[in-house]
């Protein structure tokens, strides 16, 4: 087994945390981990997530609570016992843990959905309010969406067909036959919450209060179930949407749209649809950065004597003016003909890197022109030359 990480650094907390800090810690770890918000990811991606869900879970069981928390500071992972004395382990399932987090944060539903990545994008901050029923939020989904340099520079409207779960219209997504066959739950009363006792890790009893698993938290249950969705509240569907991916995104990006995600069954907030953002590769250009990169393969006259030659941007093409004497290794900078920042101002520059084309197929009479060069005075580089070149070439590694 993995070496158990510090309980502190799971939640990302300080050690002088108060336990108010550590609640807030453990939250975001849950919005991030939660197991509504992997449903469609991959089966690795689910199970890496379900396990830093559960770390998180214990490091928060060990950290809110007085004495485990000081015995930890004190002793570390030894100092909480456990069979041979290999540290603590939390031994809560999934459904305890989701339940516990029911408890302790009344659902998931006043989080105002993906707002873990609004940082990442600017937006506006999230909403912490707590609200007292549970309340269901829909599975997000993900998409991969290829873009071209020219979408990452002008950005672009993208049309995104998928499916998704939407409520059922029939019912209003309630699973209940006209959205109204209900009876009250007989196992809560219509409280939506049940006691029951359970046993903590050092052998005694506490009452815990949960979300009824026979209704799911709703204090309700269907008496006859939605023909149309087959009591699910949720139904298939084929969605084409069109979003606007904003100038100067970059590839491994991830950009949430809210509310485009799967419907939960039987009502509540739909999830997100989470697009991943890739780059086509371009034919003539190499992306550094917001600078884009530009070999330009001269010929050798061109090179030698000077002249104008053209080259492609991303928004046409733009000529520029070869000096004479011109050695692979120089490098011209085009400001302004790169790619903007994402959320400002400001482009980066298109860098046009110079070779030099040596030919590698000649006629008799071609061949016998170029060795009459050879004994050419000044066709032979310098030691001066030499070093420039030198110099200039160890640039290309430096863009
Ligand atoms: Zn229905
Ligand atoms: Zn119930």
């Amino acid at each position: 087994m993995a070496e158990k990480r510090d309980y502190y650094e799971v939640l990302g907390v300080a050690k002088s945390a108060t336990a108010e800090e550590i609640k807030k810690a453990y939250r975001k770890k849950a919005i991030q981990y939660h197991p509504d918000k992997w449903s469609t990811a991959s089966e690795q991606e689910k199970k890496d997530a379900e396990e830093k869900f559960k770390e998180a879970a214990e490091a928060y069981d060990v950290l809110s609570d007085e004495n485990k928390r000081a015995r930890y500071d004190q002793f570390g992972h030894q100092g909480l016992g456990g069979p041979g004395g290999g540290g603590y382990s939390y031994n809560g399932s999934m459904d305890d843990i989701l339940s516990h987090l029911n408890d302790l944060f009344g659902g998931f539903g006043g989080f105002g959905g993906g707002s873990i990545f609004d940082s990442f994008f600017g937006g506006g901050g999230s909403s912490y309010g707590e609200s007292s029923a549970p309340r269901r939020v829909g599975g997000n989904l993900r998409m991969n969406v290829k873009l071209t340099l020219n979408d990452i520079a002008n950005g672009c409207d993208k049309k995104l067909k998928y499916t998704r779960y939407v409520a059922c219209q029939h019912c209003n997504g309630t699973g209940a036959k006209d959205g109204n066959a209900f009876s009250t739950c007989t196992t809560c009363k219509g409280k939506g919450r049940v006691m029951h006792a359970q046993r903590t890790m050092f052998g005694g009893v506490q009452q815990v209060i949960s979300t009824c698993p026979d209704c799911e938290g709703e204090g309700k249950r269907i008496t006859t179930k939605c023909p149309h969705c087959n009591g699910e509240g949720i139904v298939r569907k084929e969605e084409i949407t069109t979003v606007h991916i904003p100038a100067g995104v970059v590839g491994g990006m991830q950009m949430p749209i809210e509310g485009k995600g799967n419907a939960p069954r039987r009502g509540g907030e739909y999830g997100d649809l989470y697009l991943f953002f890739s780059e086509e590769k371009h034919p003539d250009f190499e992306r550094r950065g917001n600078d884009i990169v530009y070999n330009l393969l001269l010929d050798y006259p061109t090179a030698a004597l000077g002249g104008t030659v053209e080259i492609p941007t991303l928004d046409g093409t733009a000529k520029i003016k070869i000096e004479p004497g011109t050695q692979p290794g120089k490098r011209y900078g085009l400001r302004g003909k790169g790619l903007p920042t994402y959320n400002r101002h400001g482009l980066g520059s298109l860098v046009v890197n110079v070779s030099v084309y040596i030919p590698e197929k000649l006629s008799r009479d071609e061949k016998q022109r170029i060795e009459a060069m050879r004994d050419m005075n000044d066709i032979k580089p310098t030691a001066e030359a030499k070093a420039r070149v030198w110099e200039q070439s160890k640039n290309i590694f430096e863009i």
